[in-house]
């Protein structure tokens, strides 16, 4: 998962350069799109990750802020969870895969 691998034959590579994925695996041809609205669920993931994200970097921030008030550091931590985005984009399809793969497999 961490390799943003292929769910079924953990080889083929997901995504063909930094934001594009491919339609379907190059090693096994598993179409990656399942179904239409596949990747809805992605972004629940993606939440998931991203507000966890968020509390962990306005913690770091408080320290290394101590002018700001909570609310300036709770606005300083937006952008850089901005600049997380591709991450978070490329993870939550791959997670999202991986964890739809281990629950139904053969849909
Ligand atoms: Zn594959």
């Amino acid at each position: 998962m961490l390799r943003q691998r292929c769910p079924r034959c953990l080889e083929g590579r997901v995504f063909s350069s930094f934001l594009t994925m491919r339609d379907a695996c190059p090693v096994c041809g598993h179409v990656f799109e399942r179904e239409p609205g596949y990747f809805v669920g992605a972004m629940y993931v993606s939440y998931a990750m991203a507000i966890p994200l968020y509390v962990a970097l306005v913690v770091l921030l408080r320290p290394l802020l101590p002018w700001f008030s909570d609310i300036a550091v709770l606005a300083a931590g937006l952008p850089l969870v901005c600049l997380c985005a591709p991450l978070l984009f490329r993870y939550s399809r791959v997670v999202w895969m991986h964890f739809d793969w281990l629950f139904d497999p053969d849909a």
